[in-house]
Parts: C-alpha cells; sequence; structure tokens
C-alpha cells in the first residue's frame, strides 16, 4: 500500500425520513469512491484502502433500506438518480437528480401528502 488514504465521513441527515437520509450517505460515498451503486459501494467498504468510513449506525441504516436504494445510483453517464419521498405516505419514487419536483404526493394515490422530499448527497464531517 502507497501513502495513507485520506479517510472521509458523513454527517447522518437530520430532519428528513431514514430513507432520505440513507439515500444522502450513499450519494455522499459514490461520489468520494467513484462507485456508481450500492452494490459496487458494499464490495469494497470494508478494504483498508476504501476512503469512505460509516459508523455502524449508517451502515444499519444503509442496510435497512437497501432495496429501495439499489435504484440510487450514478449512471455511466455520469447522471445521478436518486429517491424522492413523500413525508406524508412514505412511499417513494426514483427520480433524477437534477428534476424539479413540483407540489403534491403523486406516489400514492389520494394520499394528500403536500410535497416529496429529494434525498442529496450527505455532507462530509469537518
Ligand atoms: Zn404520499
Amino acid at each position: 500500500m502507497s501513502a495513507q488514504v485520506k479517510q472521509v465521513r458523513f454527517v447522518t441527515p437530520t430532519g428528513v425520513s431514514d430513507l432520505v437520509a440513507a439515500a444522502g450517505l450513499l450519494l455522499g460515498a459514490l461520489k468520494v469512491t467513484g462507485c456508481s451503486t450500492l452494490v459496487e459501494l458494499v464490495g469494497v467498504w470494508d478494504d483498508p484502502d476504501c476512503s469512505v468510513v460509516f459508523d455502524d449506525a449508517q451502515r444499519v441504516l444503509l442496510f435497512t433500506h437497501r432495496v429501495a436504494l439499489l435504484g440510487v445510483g450514478v449512471t455511466a453517464a455520469g447522471s445521478v438518480t436518486t429517491v424522492a419521498v413523500c413525508s406524508t405516505c412514505g412511499d417513494y419514487v426514483y427520480v433524477s437528480s437534477s428534476v424539479v419536483l413540483g407540489a403534491g404526493c403523486r406516489v400514492t394515490a389520494n394520499c394528500g401528502g403536500s410535497k416529496l422530499v429529494k434525498a442529496k448527497a450527505a455532507a462530509r464531517t469537518k
């Protein structure tokens, strides 16, 4: 192994649903590692030279939401797919990270929720 790898940690997003927080951690880690999916990330995150470190609670969060997170990632063309979660019914839809979401739930018929919350990459710890 060459020089010590600089390890990056993330702040778990707060004030959002667990799925949005988990997707935020995933998106942050994909950006740092160059991985494109959760599957790819899990394959390298125990390597000593992996640049991303999650704490136990963050790993639990990622595994709890692993099925939904399979749809989150970076495409070969470099665009990012994330989740938008309804704060009322808790259901979600995959959207491009660049899409601007209108008002309303749009995931569950007659939900009545006022908005979907889009996950974005979690911030790094200072
Ligand atoms: Zn809803």
